[in-house]
């Protein structure tokens, strides 16, 4: 059995190691395009910012510890082709230019996404940069050197991170954002206001409702982001817009894409070609709230379907069944966390949805150091079905998130949420924990 596996971050990686375990005779051949392996991309502005002390201490496992656990990894090679015909890939090792074939029993794609680049930003001026993997960061690394002013186009999570770690090396930071708010529209409009506010409270300057026209340079390198609304002077640029999943060898293979854009997967990770299997950020995946097709790129999930794809590609029986929509992210002294579906998004979807806020601390207020908490608890109307929840608070409250999408995974109720025998002690929450009281309220 010949498993071959293209792209060796969270989804490859992932996959090769399961796949090994589980039939530790098959041949695993990973191929890469980077130099890189088996990191979290998740720390890259972490190490930006200084918390995290180097690249290196992102790597989960070398190329040297996976070889020596039997995995084939090809650190420069490109896959340019996929014949499903003939069961083969074609490679070029970026280092001689050569292009050889490669045959496959199982192949998995899990070639990860791009970060979108707009016309404006295709240009080669210094100082222009996305951030999407480890030679992306060090190269935003170098470009600090001298920088005093970063501009910031998009006021996503990338872009929200990356504001806190710039101002942490002292730079002056200003956000674009096309939209009439930042977070993108993970969160409901009061949730996303608390964010910007945390942002502006510690110096970064958001414009909103800007739209970028180009940039302007100087002796090769960016001097400004030229708006409808003004030029911005800034000698950094970071362009965190967005993302579009990889999918060139799925479209070459005759891989069917989903309405997403995204590779269409069954829950065992198969493509539909036979024999071609796909994981991790170039796929969609089944919401279990909605049932619908999403396409939301995150580790956990990309880490979770490439397991998958391991064991079945080895011959074994496993099964991916989906995601609630979770995520989280820092800003500052604060959290955001959501699950499932804002209000916004349940309306949008046609379901009659009602939510409940409700503001308290983080625990007893009589302990020292309660912080405020949050919470938006939603839910249907009428049958009293979770829908979702968000958080914004001081950073570890909020992963109180997973609560509601433990349940949110096995289709509980607001009832369901009232009755969870949840943790209590003074100094990690107040008796009647923030969750508990919204599900009451909502009840
Ligand atoms: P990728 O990590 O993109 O890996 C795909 C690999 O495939 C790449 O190395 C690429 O070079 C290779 N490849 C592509 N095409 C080819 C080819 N033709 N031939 C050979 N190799 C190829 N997620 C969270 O859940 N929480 C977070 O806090 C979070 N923070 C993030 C912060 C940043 C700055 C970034 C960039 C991402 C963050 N993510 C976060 C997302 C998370 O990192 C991704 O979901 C995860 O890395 C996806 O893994 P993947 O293996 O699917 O794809």
């Amino acid at each position: 059995m010949r498993i071959v596996i293209v792209g060796g971050v969270a989804a490859g990686m992932s996959a090769a190691s399961r796949a090994l375990r589980h039939d530790p005779k098959a041949e695993v051949v990973v191929f890469e395009r980077g130099e890189w392996i088996s990191y979290g991309a998740c720390g890259l502005p972490y190490v930006l910012g200084g918390d995290v002390e180097d690249w290196q201490a992102l790597v989960a496992r070398t190329p040297a510890q996976m070889r020596s656990r039997g995995v084939g990894v090809r650190l420069g090679h490109e896959v340019t082709g996929v014949d499903a015909g003939a069961a083969q890939i074609t490679v070029l090792d970026r280092a001689t230019g050569r292009t050889t074939t490669e045959p496959y029993d199982r192949l998995l794609l899990a070639t990860g996404v791009s970060a979108i680049l707009p016309d404006w930003a295709r240009t080669d001026l210094a100082g222009v940069h996305v951030l999407r993997d480890i030679p992306d960061g060090q190269a935003i690394e170098k470009s600090l050197a001298g920088a005093k002013r970063v501009c910031i186009v998009g006021g996503g999570y990338i872009g929200i991170e990356l504001a806190e770690a710039f101002r942490a090396r002292g730079l002056s930071v200003v956000m674009l954002e096309k939209a009439e708010f930042v977070a993108g529209r993970v969160l409901d409009a009061e949730y996303r206001g608390r964010v910007q506010a945390e942002l502006e409270r510690n110096g970064v300057e958001v414009r909103l409702g800007v739209s970028v026209e180009g940039l302007t340079g100087k002796a090769g390198r960016v001097t400004g982001v030229q708006t409808d609304a003004g030029l911005v002077r800034a000698d950094l640029v970071i362009v965190a817009i967005g993302v579009k999943p990889n999918v060139e060898l799925a479209k070459a293979a005759g891989v069917r894409l989903g309405k997403t854009g995204a590779v269409a997967v069954n829950a065992a990770q198969q493509t539909s070609v036979a024999g071609i299997y796909a994981a991790g950020d170039n796929c969609q995946s089944l919401h279990r709230v909605t049932r619908r097709q999403v396409h939301v790129p995150l580790g956990l999930t990309a880490n979770r379907m490439g397991r998958v794809a391991g064991v079945n590609m080895a011959g074994g029986s496993a099964k991916f069944l989906g995601i609630v929509g979770t995520g989280i992210f820092k800003v500052f002294g604060l959290g955001a966390a959501r699950t499932g579906l804002t209000q916004a998004e349940a309306e949008a979807l046609g379901l009659h949805a009602a939510s409940v806020d409700v503001s308290s601390t983080d625990h007893a207020g009589y302990y020292h150091d309660a912080s405020p908490i949050h919470v938006r608890l939603t839910a249907e109307k009428g049958t009293g079905r979770l829908l979702g929840a968000q958080l914004v608070g001081c950073r570890e409250s909020i992963k109180r998130v997973d609560v509601v999408a433990a349940l949110l995974h096995g289709r509980g109720n607001v009832q369901d949420l009232a009755e969870t025998d949840l943790a209590y002690a003074p100094p990690f929450s107040s008796v009647w924990d923030v969750l508990l009281v919204a599900a009451d309220r909502l009840g």
